[in-house]
């Protein structure tokens, strides 16, 4: 069974009768079940998949009506709700919640006959962006198992670039998405803030994290945001996009086009290899008719700053929640007063999540909150009319997606500051609520290297077709696993 296909050939291939569902699926459990202790992609896989997959196979057969996804493999990363399954967000502390119900994107894929695998590994509470900060153990990048995936949905990239399914989702708050699938080789989607609804995934920092997917081809995103995007009466974020079809015209190229180059993302500190993979990205898109030019977004210098002030003061107030009283773990109350309780039930979360809570409490308290936290909300919105503002002149803006190689696991992780340094590229267009999306481009010493183009709100359809005109000039070598 060929697993490497793509989701639009999987369709194509059941549909046509050249495979079954359930075979595919099966194959597509075994792959798990013989890389999956290496990578350490999965923290659950689901037992029923198979016999899910043959259900859909039957539907075929009798002629009813099957969904776009017929019983297309697809993994989820464990910050999304799906009912009666485990939610751990790769945390001990809900390290036995199981969802009560089904997130938006969940019941939509279901609706379109999608198999979940399994749930994915994570950083605890997708706090970080290399998959070490799990309580469950880290995942291994699939080129090189030494280094890390990137996060904070490793898992999820590493499941799709290993062929552990076909795609996956993941969230992205400030790079969650496109950073492991640049450091995987996969294309990774962060959309318009409010194109895909929020409901059922487990908050970090609400008012600037989407779910994304992450898949083998542009073309594949196109289709998942088909089935995924558009209103939803449970997210009152979420737009109205008039049921957009992200595939229709996707191949019109990217001649005429005007391109900013973000200098701010790949000066000091980015590794040479990478600024000179972005650059030649940028002569190929010159050859397919596009107009670059360099262009400064001088915000950009504040905004890992901004971003982090601004994260941990909602992840605050979202993590409060956590008392252990409601869902949790197994931690009697016998013999505690009710403070102390749960104080000592919420020493359960990680290290870096304490960081997070403590600078949470911190930086909007009174006080304290002029100096940092309504500053990061200037910059916050400095930087939107920047680059909002930067599309009268672009229809797009490129940049590497992270400005750096993956680096191995335990280089970093002693080093929460260097390890923010490298969302430099990330965050601007979550702060600003754009969209964004990470191709696969090159390979360097063995380790992939992602190409960013981000295009103003709302333009998700012009910006898939700008990534595929640059996917088309990409061929990458197999990944070695
Ligand atoms: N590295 C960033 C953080 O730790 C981004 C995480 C994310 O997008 N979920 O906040």
């Amino acid at each position: 069974m060929n697993l490497k296909i793509s989701a639009l050939d999987f369709v194509e291939e059941v549909k046509n009768g050249n495979i079954s569902a359930e075979d595919f699926v099966s194959a597509t459990i075994d792959r798990i079940n013989q890389v999956d202790e290496k990578l350490h992609a999965f923290l659950q896989v689901n037992s029923k998949a198979i016999e899910q997959a043959s259900q859909i196979d039957k539907k075929i057969k009798s002629g009813e009506k099957v969904g776009d996804c017929f019983g297309m493999p697809i993994s989820i990363k464990d910050n999304i709700c799906i009912k009666h399954s485990k939610t751990t967000c790769g945390s001990k502390m809900l390290e036995k919640f199981v969802a009560p119900y089904d997130a938006t994107v969940i019941s939509r894929l279901k609706k379109q006959d999608a198999i979940f695998v399994g749930k994915n590994n994570l950083d605890e509470f997708a706090m970080g962006l290399t998959t070490e900060f799990s309580a469950y153990g880290p995942s291994r990048n699939p080129w090189n198992t030494d280094y890390v995936p990137g996060g904070s949905s490793g898992g999820s990239a590493v499941s799709v670039s290993a062929f552990e399914c076909i795609a996956s989702l993941g969230s992205d708050t400030g790079g969650s998405v496109r950073n492991p699938a640049s450091f995987c080789s996969s294309v990774g989607y962060k959309p318009t803030y409010g194109l895909l609804s929020r409901y059922g995934l487990i908050s970090y920092a609400n008012s600037i994290e989407q779910i994304g997917p992450i898949t083998r081809t542009v073309k594949d995103t196109a289709f998942l945001l088909n089935i995924l995007s558009g209103l939803d009466p449970n997210d009152n974020t979420t737009i109205d996009n008039q049921g957009q079809d992200y595939l229709s015209g996707i191949d019109s190229g990217i001649e005429g086009k005007k391109i900013g180059i973000v200098q701010e993302m790949m000066g000091e500190g980015a590794d040479p290899e990478v600024v000179s993979a972005t650059k030649d990205a940028v002569s190929k898109l010159e050859r397919l008719g596009a107009i670059c030019e360099e262009v400064s977004i001088e915000m950009v210098k504040y905004s890992v700053a901004a971003y982090y002030t601004i994260t941990a003061t909602e992840a605050g107030s979202n993590l409060a929640r956590y008392d252990n009283l409601r869902y949790g773990y197994d931690f009697s109350v016998e013999g505690f007063e009710f403070n102390s309780y749960i104080s000592k039930a919420r020493t359960k979360f990680g290290p870096e999540v304490i960081r997070r809570m403590i600078l949470g409490g911190f930086v909007p308290s009174a006080g304290h909150a002029g100096k940092y936290f309504l500053k990061a909300l200037k910059v916050k919105s400095k930087l939107t009319k920047e680059i909002v503002s930067s599309f009268k002149k672009y229809d797009y803006l490129i940049a590497p997606t992270v400005p750096i190689l993956p680096f191995k696991i335990g280089e970093k992780i002693d080093d929460p500051v260097a390890l923010f340094l490298v969302d430099i590229n990330t965050v601007a267009s979550n702060l600003t609520g754009v969209p964004s999306i990470s191709v696969p481009y090159s390979i360097s010493k063995g380790l992939p290297i992602g190409i960013q183009l981000l295009a103003n709100h709302g333009e998700d359809k012009s910006l898939l077709q700008a990534a595929r005109a640059l996917e088309t000039t990409v061929k990458l070598p197999e990944v070695p696993i």
